[in-house]
């Protein structure tokens, strides 16, 4: 009991010092009824409201929150975190959700790893299958040549017999029926070698096209699989709701980029791009509009970028843009025209309509940076832009 009252204070302690620094920045005068209203405002302070009032800290589920975004589904996550601050959920039950969203997340992992084992294994028999076909086909063409060589040397033995009855000097009778019985044998011979021939033929289709269609279907598993591999790739890049990239491949992205940039000096810029008090926009009209707006800024991103940057939601209604081949200036001209285009949407609803803004914290790389100092820069003066009066754009 001791302990939770010292952790409750403790936290009280933290928060009012932020909100009376908070009034200050903003110039804004102290009075019972505005620390309130700054209060209520507050996150941590709705978060430490709702420890006290379920009886168990749930921050510790939070904690793991954050790490695994971009890696388990959004969805997952979102569910869990309306739990944190849902008083009706306990925290056994809170951890527990998390604890499915990342076994769900392993499971759908070992399903594709399933599906790949399975497919090399058919492939391994597809190709086994293939080479017993390929050397029965081989057995059977050398049985056919043996065969068709034995009936050659057949022929060629009763051309001779021919030969030889004509060459003799006995009566005409007796070579007529002498030639009959060896030109009917030739005949024979030969009409049994024009068969076999047709035979083999037959086979030979048969086997080709057994061949072809055992080929044609490993084509096709071939193809799917690609596609498979490609949606599974463009699902472990991309984020679910927005459809951006995910943090994990601004990573990737950035450490080409910076690599690029040393080789061959191309500048490049980071814009770090925050959605205006949204906090404001979920809470008046709900979470699924609040979404609509993320949805609606990843468009506006992806339509003002070139085909060779990158766009990625960094967080919540965070996002970062690589712009590639572009100094500050460059960096600037994009934001300003995304800032614009959202300042002019109209967002309307059943009943009302609301516009958002957002602040923009441009950094080119320079070669002292690294990609976190970079970052830092461009999360310096979005904090800056967003002082400053927000809706605005802050750059070197
Ligand atoms: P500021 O102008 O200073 O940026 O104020 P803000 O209200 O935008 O900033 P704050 O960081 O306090 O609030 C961000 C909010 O974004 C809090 C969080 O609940 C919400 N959020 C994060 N992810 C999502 C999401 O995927 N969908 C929706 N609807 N809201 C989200
Ligand atoms: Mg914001
Ligand atoms: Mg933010």
């Amino acid at each position: 009991m001791a302990d939770k009252s010292a952790y409750i204070a403790s936290q009280l302690g933290q928060i009012v010092t932020a909100v009376l620094k908070k009034m200050a920045t903003e110039k804004s005068k102290v009075s019972s009824s505005s620390i309130s209203n700054y209060l209520s405002e507050s996150n941590e302070f709705r978060n430490l409201v709702h420890t006290v009032m379920t009886g168990g800290d749930k921050s510790d589920v939070l904690k793991y929150v954050t790490p695994l975004r971009g890696f388990v589904s959004d969805q997952g996550l979102k569910t869990v975190e309306d739990m944190v601050f849902d008083p009706k959920r306990t925290h056994d039950e809170t951890m527990d959700a998390l604890l499915r969203t990342v076994s769900d997340h392993l499971l759908s992992l070992e399903k594709r790893q399933h599906k790949f084992s399975a497919f090399i294994d058919d492939v391994f028999s597809k190709f086994v299958n293939l080479q017993a076909d390929l050397t029965s086909s081989l057995g059977h063409n050398i049985e056919f040549v043996e065969k068709d060589l034995a009936m050659d040397k057949k022929l060629l033995n009763e051309a001779q017999d021919m030969h030889r009855i004509l060459k003799s000097e006995d009566s005409i009778e007796y070579l007529k029926s002498k030639m009959l019985d060896s030109f009917s044998s030739f005949v024979n011979t030969f009409d049994q070698k024009t068969t076999t021939k047709r035979d083999h033929l037959g086979t030979i289709a048969t086997e080709y096209s057994n061949v072809n269609n055992e080929l044609e279907q490993y084509k096709n598993q071939v193809n799917q699989l690609q596609s498979d591999l490609n949606r599974y790739k463009n699902e472990s890049i991309q984020d679910h709701m927005t459809g951006l990239y995910n943090r994990k491949y601004m990573d990737m992205k950035l450490t080409e980029e910076i690599e690029r940039f040393k080789r061959m000096g191309t500048p490049f810029s980071i814009v770090m791009a925050d959605i205006d008090k949204f906090k404001s926009i979920n809470d008046t009209y709900g979470h699924q509009v609040g979404d609509q707006v993320l949805k609606h800024m990843s468009q506006l991103i992806k339509e003002n970028i070139r085909r060779t940057d990158f766009a990625f939601r960094y967080g919540g209604e965070e996002f970062m843009i690589l712009l590639v081949n572009a100094d500050a200036r460059n960096a600037t001209h994009v934001s300003e025209m995304i800032r614009k285009k959202l300042e002019a949407t109209n967002f309307s609803l059943k009943d009302c309509s609301f516009n958002v803004t957002a602040s923009f914290g441009i950094a080119q790389f320079k070669p002292d940076d690294t990609a976190e100092s970079a970052i830092k820069l461009a999360d310096e003066r979005l904090y800056t832009a967003k002082q400053s009066g927000r809706n605005r754009i802050v750059s070197n």
